[in-house]
């Protein structure tokens, strides 16, 4: 089973790696002792991160659709790296591949499946629903300060 590895960490910042995305099928994420889910790994934790949880998911060809599920307070933000398949929120379905984004709000009912013949892979972002301070880069500010490489 591969596990996720911390890189380098400080004050004001974590980084860790999940390894190759090829290699994405080796984590196994543990609901319970009798439900693992091969495939999902968090990162969370492991970045000590307080705003966002970051989960990396590959659903094998023809795999996928089991369930439905929703979220008590978060959103998500499904962000499609490699693959085919169908997402369905509410009943609603529709295509997703490579480069396709779907943010779910909380109460909306989702699923996925891979419907192509090769591993569907996708980053799922969750974030407090409404807590966004602004879009694009109002929230950043540029320094003065110069880089050191
Ligand atoms: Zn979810």
């Amino acid at each position: 089973m591969k596990k996720v590895e911390k890189i380098s960490a400080a004050e004001n910042y974590a980084a860790a790696t999940i390894g190759n995305f090829d290699q994405l099928s080796e984590h196994l994420f543990v609901i319970a002792p009798d439900v693992e889910v091969p495939g999902k790994v968090f990162v969370g934790e492991p970045l000590q991160s307080t705003g966002a949880e970051v989960s990396f998911t590959v659903v094998p060809a023809g795999a996928g659709g089991d369930f439905l599920h929703i979220h008590k307070t978060n959103e998500e933000l499904y962000i499609v790296l490699k693959g085919e398949g169908e997402f369905q929120v509410d009943g609603n379905h529709f295509p997703i591949s490579e480069g396709s984004v779907v943010r779910v709000s909380p109460d909306g009912k989702r699923a996925w499946k891979n419907t192509g013949n090769t591993p569907l892979t996708m980053i799922c972002i969750q974030s407090k629903s409404g807590s966004l301070q602004g879009l694009g880069i109002t929230d950043g500010v540029v320094l003065e300060d110069k880089t050191d490489w």
